[in-house]
Protein backbone atom coordinates (compact mmCIF):
# COMPACT_ATOMS: atom_id res chain seq x y z
CA UNK A 1 0.00 0.00 0.00
CA UNK A 2 1.39 3.14 -0.63
CA UNK A 3 1.96 6.21 1.68
CA UNK A 4 -0.30 9.04 1.73
CA UNK A 5 2.19 12.32 0.56
CA UNK A 6 3.21 14.20 3.26
CA UNK A 7 1.49 17.82 3.61
CA UNK A 8 3.81 19.88 1.51
CA UNK A 9 5.01 23.52 1.92
CA UNK A 10 2.48 26.19 0.50
CA UNK A 11 5.49 27.81 -1.05
CA UNK A 12 6.23 24.53 -3.19
CA UNK A 13 7.52 24.09 -6.45
CA UNK A 14 7.34 20.52 -7.54
CA UNK A 15 10.88 19.00 -8.69
CA UNK A 16 10.06 16.53 -11.69
CA UNK A 17 10.85 13.62 -9.18
CA UNK A 18 8.27 14.29 -6.74
CA UNK A 19 6.08 15.15 -9.59
CA UNK A 20 6.76 11.64 -10.28
CA UNK A 21 5.77 10.08 -6.75
CA UNK A 22 2.58 12.37 -6.28
CA UNK A 23 1.15 11.48 -10.32
CA UNK A 24 1.84 7.51 -9.39
CA UNK A 25 0.56 8.14 -5.89
CA UNK A 26 -3.27 9.73 -7.16
CA UNK A 27 -2.99 7.77 -10.33
CA UNK A 28 -3.68 5.01 -8.29
CA UNK A 29 -6.57 6.78 -5.49
CA UNK A 30 -8.13 8.84 -8.00
CA UNK A 31 -9.94 12.31 -8.49
CA UNK A 32 -11.40 12.79 -4.83
CA UNK A 33 -8.52 11.78 -2.84
CA UNK A 34 -6.60 14.46 -5.03
CA UNK A 35 -8.78 17.09 -4.43
CA UNK A 36 -8.45 16.39 -0.74
CA UNK A 37 -4.99 16.28 -0.58
CA UNK A 38 -4.94 19.71 -2.60
CA UNK A 39 -7.31 21.52 -0.15
CA UNK A 40 -5.22 20.18 2.47
CA UNK A 41 -2.31 21.06 1.24
CA UNK A 42 -3.36 24.53 -0.42
CA UNK A 43 -6.39 25.64 1.01
CA UNK A 44 -8.11 28.47 -0.65
CA UNK A 45 -4.92 29.25 -2.39
CA UNK A 46 -5.79 26.26 -4.99
CA UNK A 47 -8.85 27.73 -7.15
CA UNK A 48 -11.25 26.03 -9.89
CA UNK A 49 -11.61 27.31 -13.09
CA UNK A 50 -14.23 26.41 -15.30
CA UNK A 51 -15.92 27.05 -18.71
CA UNK A 52 -19.24 25.12 -17.74
CA UNK A 53 -18.54 22.16 -19.36
CA UNK A 54 -19.55 18.25 -18.16
CA UNK A 55 -16.07 18.08 -16.42
CA UNK A 56 -16.35 21.37 -14.54
CA UNK A 57 -20.03 21.13 -13.58
CA UNK A 58 -19.01 17.81 -12.47
CA UNK A 59 -16.02 19.37 -10.66
CA UNK A 60 -18.15 22.04 -8.94
CA UNK A 61 -20.48 18.93 -7.88
CA UNK A 62 -17.60 17.11 -5.94
CA UNK A 63 -16.21 20.10 -4.00
CA UNK A 64 -19.21 20.84 -2.70
CA UNK A 65 -20.03 16.99 -1.99
CA UNK A 66 -16.41 17.13 0.11
CA UNK A 67 -16.88 20.78 1.72
CA UNK A 68 -13.88 21.89 -0.61
CA UNK A 69 -15.11 25.30 -0.35
CA UNK A 70 -12.42 27.77 -2.76
CA UNK A 71 -13.59 29.75 -5.12
CA UNK A 72 -14.60 29.21 -8.34
CA UNK A 73 -13.90 30.95 -11.48
CA UNK A 74 -14.62 31.38 -15.26
CA UNK A 75 -12.63 33.59 -17.97
CA UNK A 76 -15.48 35.78 -19.35
CA UNK A 77 -14.21 36.67 -22.98
CA UNK A 78 -17.47 38.75 -23.69
CA UNK A 79 -17.86 36.12 -26.38
CA UNK A 80 -19.95 33.28 -24.56
CA UNK A 81 -23.15 31.97 -25.62
CA UNK A 82 -26.59 32.97 -23.15
CA UNK A 83 -26.58 29.27 -22.49
CA UNK A 84 -23.10 29.24 -20.80
CA UNK A 85 -24.21 32.69 -19.14
CA UNK A 86 -27.66 30.61 -18.13
CA UNK A 87 -26.05 27.37 -17.09
CA UNK A 88 -23.61 29.46 -14.69
CA UNK A 89 -26.25 31.05 -12.68
CA UNK A 90 -28.19 27.74 -12.24
CA UNK A 91 -25.00 26.50 -10.94
CA UNK A 92 -23.93 29.35 -8.20
CA UNK A 93 -28.00 29.08 -7.33
CA UNK A 94 -28.03 24.85 -6.97
CA UNK A 95 -25.12 25.12 -4.52
CA UNK A 96 -25.22 28.80 -3.32
CA UNK A 97 -22.01 29.73 -4.90
CA UNK A 98 -20.63 32.96 -6.52
CA UNK A 99 -18.45 32.06 -9.61
CA UNK A 100 -15.87 34.74 -10.06
CA UNK A 101 -15.57 36.52 -13.37
CA UNK A 102 -12.29 37.12 -14.44
CA UNK A 103 -11.73 38.54 -18.29
CA UNK A 104 -9.72 41.63 -20.06
CA UNK A 105 -10.91 45.26 -19.43
CA UNK A 106 -10.51 45.55 -23.59
CA UNK A 107 -14.13 45.39 -24.83
CA UNK A 108 -14.61 43.81 -27.97
CA UNK A 109 -15.29 46.89 -29.40
CA UNK A 110 -12.38 48.54 -28.30
CA UNK A 111 -10.36 45.60 -29.61
CA UNK A 112 -11.99 46.31 -33.04
CA UNK A 113 -10.71 49.52 -33.37
CA UNK A 114 -7.22 48.13 -32.01
CA UNK A 115 -6.57 45.39 -33.89
CA UNK A 116 -9.34 45.39 -36.67
CA UNK A 117 -12.83 43.98 -36.67
CA UNK A 118 -12.96 39.82 -36.26
CA UNK A 119 -9.20 39.04 -34.48
CA UNK A 120 -10.62 35.96 -34.21
CA UNK A 121 -10.46 35.15 -37.79
CA UNK A 122 -7.08 36.30 -39.04
CA UNK A 123 -5.25 35.82 -35.36
CA UNK A 124 -7.03 33.77 -32.88
CA UNK A 125 -3.92 33.25 -30.74
CA UNK A 126 -3.62 36.87 -29.99
CA UNK A 127 -7.01 36.92 -29.42
CA UNK A 128 -7.41 34.14 -27.18
CA UNK A 129 -4.28 35.12 -25.36
CA UNK A 130 -5.51 38.94 -24.62
CA UNK A 131 -9.10 37.34 -23.82
CA UNK A 132 -7.98 34.79 -21.86
CA UNK A 133 -4.49 34.01 -21.33
CA UNK A 134 -3.49 37.18 -19.71
CA UNK A 135 -6.65 37.49 -17.50
CA UNK A 136 -5.97 33.84 -16.06
CA UNK A 137 -2.18 35.19 -15.66
CA UNK A 138 -3.17 37.61 -13.87
CA UNK A 139 -6.16 36.19 -11.70
CA UNK A 140 -3.22 33.42 -10.55
CA UNK A 141 -0.36 35.97 -9.91
CA UNK A 142 -1.91 35.80 -5.47
CA UNK A 143 -3.03 31.51 -6.42
CA UNK A 144 -0.69 28.40 -5.42
CA UNK A 145 -2.77 25.56 -7.39
CA UNK A 146 -5.51 25.96 -9.71
CA UNK A 147 -7.93 22.93 -10.87
CA UNK A 148 -9.02 22.50 -14.47
CA UNK A 149 -11.47 19.96 -15.92
CA UNK A 150 -9.13 19.02 -18.99
CA UNK A 151 -9.53 15.17 -19.94
CA UNK A 152 -6.66 13.08 -21.73
CA UNK A 153 -8.99 11.40 -24.47
CA UNK A 154 -10.18 15.01 -25.50
CA UNK A 155 -7.29 15.48 -27.77
CA UNK A 156 -4.30 14.64 -28.74
CA UNK A 157 -2.58 17.67 -27.21
CA UNK A 158 -4.19 16.74 -23.83
CA UNK A 159 -3.50 12.80 -23.94
CA UNK A 160 -0.05 13.73 -22.09
CA UNK A 161 -1.53 15.71 -18.86
CA UNK A 162 -1.00 14.54 -15.41
CA UNK A 163 -3.36 14.57 -12.45
CA UNK A 164 -0.57 17.04 -11.12
CA UNK A 165 1.59 19.14 -12.91
CA UNK A 166 3.81 22.57 -12.76
CA UNK A 167 2.01 25.41 -14.90
CA UNK A 168 5.45 27.79 -15.47
CA UNK A 169 3.51 30.17 -17.29
CA UNK A 170 1.15 31.09 -14.16
CA UNK A 171 3.77 29.30 -11.55
CA UNK A 172 1.30 27.75 -10.04
CA UNK A 173 0.55 23.81 -9.29
CA UNK A 174 -2.24 23.30 -12.18
CA UNK A 175 -4.41 19.76 -10.57
CA UNK A 176 -5.78 17.82 -13.57
CA UNK A 177 -8.62 15.59 -11.23
CA UNK A 178 -10.69 13.58 -14.33
CA UNK A 179 -7.55 13.02 -17.12
CA UNK A 180 -8.29 9.27 -16.81
CA UNK A 181 -12.49 9.97 -17.62
CA UNK A 182 -13.04 9.95 -21.10
CA UNK A 183 -16.23 11.23 -22.68
CA UNK A 184 -19.25 8.73 -21.58
CA UNK A 185 -17.52 8.47 -18.25
CA UNK A 186 -18.35 12.27 -17.76
CA UNK A 187 -21.69 11.87 -19.20
CA UNK A 188 -21.97 9.09 -17.25
CA UNK A 189 -21.96 10.80 -13.81
CA UNK A 190 -23.69 13.98 -15.15
CA UNK A 191 -26.54 11.89 -15.92
CA UNK A 192 -26.34 9.56 -12.83
CA UNK A 193 -26.36 12.50 -10.56
CA UNK A 194 -28.95 14.39 -12.68
CA UNK A 195 -26.34 17.22 -12.98
CA UNK A 196 -26.97 20.44 -14.86
CA UNK A 197 -25.37 21.13 -18.47
CA UNK A 198 -25.62 23.23 -21.29
CA UNK A 199 -28.41 22.24 -23.57
CA UNK A 200 -25.79 23.11 -26.69
CA UNK A 201 -24.41 19.82 -26.24
CA UNK A 202 -27.85 18.14 -27.69
CA UNK A 203 -27.96 19.93 -30.54
CA UNK A 204 -24.56 18.69 -31.80
CA UNK A 205 -22.02 20.77 -29.87
CA UNK A 206 -19.59 18.63 -28.02
CA UNK A 207 -17.22 21.38 -26.99
CA UNK A 208 -18.57 24.71 -26.10
CA UNK A 209 -16.35 28.26 -25.93
CA UNK A 210 -16.82 31.83 -27.59
CA UNK A 211 -19.63 32.33 -30.19
CA UNK A 212 -17.16 33.17 -33.54
CA UNK A 213 -14.93 30.16 -32.58
CA UNK A 214 -17.43 26.91 -31.90
CA UNK A 215 -19.72 25.21 -34.52
CA UNK A 216 -21.86 22.15 -34.19
CA UNK A 217 -20.31 18.97 -35.74
CA UNK A 218 -23.39 16.68 -34.82
CA UNK A 219 -21.56 14.43 -32.79
CA UNK A 220 -22.81 12.82 -29.49
CA UNK A 221 -21.82 14.70 -26.44
CA UNK A 222 -20.15 11.59 -25.53
CA UNK A 223 -17.56 11.89 -28.38
CA UNK A 224 -14.66 14.08 -26.86
CA UNK A 225 -14.88 16.00 -29.76
CA UNK A 226 -13.05 19.33 -29.70
CA UNK A 227 -13.47 19.83 -33.96
CA UNK A 228 -16.10 22.65 -33.51
CA UNK A 229 -13.75 24.82 -31.75
CA UNK A 230 -11.59 26.99 -34.48
CA UNK A 231 -13.20 25.33 -37.49
CA UNK A 232 -11.32 25.04 -40.40
CA UNK A 233 -7.84 26.29 -38.50
CA UNK A 234 -4.79 23.92 -37.13
CA UNK A 235 -5.63 25.76 -33.40
CA UNK A 236 -7.39 23.33 -31.03
CA UNK A 237 -6.31 24.90 -27.67
CA UNK A 238 -7.01 28.35 -26.45
CA UNK A 239 -3.61 28.62 -24.84
CA UNK A 240 -4.55 28.27 -20.97
CA UNK A 241 -3.36 24.56 -21.67
CA UNK A 242 0.11 25.09 -23.28
CA UNK A 243 3.10 26.00 -22.35
CA UNK A 244 3.98 29.88 -23.31
CA UNK A 245 6.44 28.72 -26.19
CA UNK A 246 4.11 26.73 -28.13
CA UNK A 247 1.83 30.03 -27.80
CA UNK A 248 2.10 32.50 -30.40
CA UNK A 249 -0.45 35.02 -30.14
CA UNK A 250 1.41 37.28 -27.36
CA UNK A 251 1.83 41.08 -28.28
CA UNK A 252 4.87 41.67 -30.47
S1 LIG B 1 -11.98 31.42 -28.58
FE1 LIG B 1 -12.08 32.77 -30.38
S2 LIG B 1 -13.22 34.62 -29.80
FE2 LIG B 1 -12.66 33.48 -27.92
S3 LIG B 1 -10.80 34.47 -27.24
FE3 LIG B 1 -10.17 32.73 -28.52
S4 LIG B 1 -9.98 33.46 -30.65
FE4 LIG B 1 -11.07 35.04 -29.40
Amino acid sequence: MQEVPEKIPLDFEPTTENLDQLNAYFEKQGHTALLKWGFETFGEKMVLGTGFGPSGVFLIHQLQQHEIDIPVFYIDTHLLFDSTYELKEVLEQKYGIDITRIGTDLTVREQAKKYGDELWKRNPNRCCYIRKVLPLKNYLEDKKAWITGIRRSQSDSRKSARMIEWDAENEVVKINPLVQWNGEEIWYHIDRLDLPYNPMHDEGYPSIGCIPCTSPVYVSKESDDRNGRWDGQQKTECGIHMPANVLNGKEE
